[in-house]
């Protein structure tokens, strides 16, 4: 009988940025027996990435894209087990609210693939609606779903979850290391630090984030970093906005929220307005998303415009033109995988995400397929 070794035994990788897509990569690559150290030029959950904050949704309402939704269903379940191992809270199941329009092309088309997946969603009147969701003024609305899976995970204290389980598998997290290139010479990958000195492994994963054009600028990639913003309000009265009575809504690109979190602030944001950012450079708040957000508020959720705007949360969202992730090997390179272009919508996939770019990294073959998530799709589609 001879034994059978993971995968990445005796080998050994380097992750460079410790955001949810970098420490749940390092965690599936140490599961795989490789020995992981992440880079993290901040600390893991920093206020100017992506992966931090109260809440970042977790829905499976992904219009005709089947496969997200299916990937939804697998990441949920996966955030589940990372929370039953770490003891930590992760997930609020708020359940989510569509108020869509026939043929807006996203909710209808979203509910038949839920449906079909066996998902717990219903197609509400606007009487049913304003009867469970007083809180709504669904006037203007003609197309209008609820599903009592899904809701929001509690995002930084997913990331330090990852890291609990990152050092419980034997890697390491190393914080305050700024990485300035990536390489590869022979059968070795490495990075170059900002100091100038070198660190080599069998693999190196790049998952920068907003900040990918530092890391692997020779490789201009398809990825646009643009500010976003969420803001946060209070005052409002627990028992209309608490999560149980008021649920993660999305309305189109105009809002989505979420219940009362953290403090006791309602979460309210938008798609943005695609303003490009340097991540380098700290910016405000976009006051002319804010006001559109209040007008929102005053005709759709009337209750929440007399609450106190206490806080905007500024980030990045690094986006693709057609906003699916990359997942890919660098050109060239068998050993430098890249994972990228989460497009604002990346963290409810984080923990699968992770097992992803674990498998592409090991040349496993993944869980869901990643045609999708290749770069190639850039090059085959220009020109029209
Ligand atoms: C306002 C806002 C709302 C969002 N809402 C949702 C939501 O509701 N649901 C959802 O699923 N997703 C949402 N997203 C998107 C989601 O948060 C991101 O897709 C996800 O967090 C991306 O994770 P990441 O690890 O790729 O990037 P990041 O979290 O940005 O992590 C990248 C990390 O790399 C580090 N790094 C960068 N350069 C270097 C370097 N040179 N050396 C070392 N380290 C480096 C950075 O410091 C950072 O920590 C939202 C995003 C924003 C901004």
């Amino acid at each position: 009988m001879h034994s059978v070794q993971p995968t990445g035994h005796n080998s050994s990788a380097l992750v460079v940025g410790g955001g949810v897509i970098g420490m749940a990569t390092a965690c599936a690559l140490a599961a795989r027996g490789a020995d992981v150290t992440v880079l993290e030029r901040y600390t893991i959950a920093h206020d100017w990435a992506s992966s931090h904050g109260y809440s970042r949704a977790i829905r499976h309402e992904y219009g005709a894209k089947a496969l997200y939704t299916k990937m939804v269903r697998r990441s949920l379940h996966m955030w589940k087990e990372l929370a039953a191992e770490t003891g930590r809270y992760l997930y609020t199941e708020a359940g989510v609210l569509t108020l869509g329009h026939a043929d807006d092309g996203y909710t209808l088309p979203g509910y038949q693939v839920m449906y079909d997946e066996g998902l717990p969603v219903v197609q509400l009147t606007r009487q049913q609606c304003l009867r469970a969701f007083p809180q709504f003024r669904v006037y203007e609305y003609d197309a209008i779903t609820y599903n009592a899976s899904g809701g929001m995970l509690h995002a930084s204290e997913c990331v330090h979850a990852l890291a609990d389980r990152l050092r419980a598998r034997g890697g390491t997290l190393r914080e305050g290391v700024r990485v300035s290139r990536v390489f590869q010479k022979g059968e070795r990958a490495g990075v170059v630090l900002q100091d100038g000195s070198q660190l080599t492994a069998d693999r190196v994963v790049v998952t920068a984030g907003p900040w990918i054009h530092d890391v692997v600028p020779e490789l201009a990639l398809p990825v646009r970093p643009v500010r976003g913003q969420v803001c946060y309000v209070e005052g409002l009265r627990p028992e209309f906005f608490n999560p149980g009575t008021f649920p993660v809504f999305l309305a189109g690109a105009e809002a989505y929220g979420f219940p009362m979190q953290g403090p006791g602030w309602f979460k309210i944001g938008s798609d943005g307005r695609s303003i490009p950012a340097n991540p380098n450079v700290p910016y405000g708040p976009d006051e002319e998303d804010i006001e559109a957000l209040q007008r929102f508020m005053l005709r759709v959720i009337p209750s929440a415009s007399r609450g106190k705007l206490v806080a905007v949360d500024c980030c990045m969202y690094d986006m693709t033109p057609d906003e699916d992730f990359i997942l890919d090997k660098y050109p060239g390179s068998d050993r430098i995988i890249i994972g990228s272009g989460f497009s604002g919508h990346g963290f409810k996939f984080g923990v699968l995400i992770g097992e992803l770019l674990a498998a592409l990294t090991f040349d496993e073959e993944p869980a869901f397929p990643l045609d999708s998530f290749r770069l190639s799709r850039f090059s085959q589609s220009s020109g029209h």
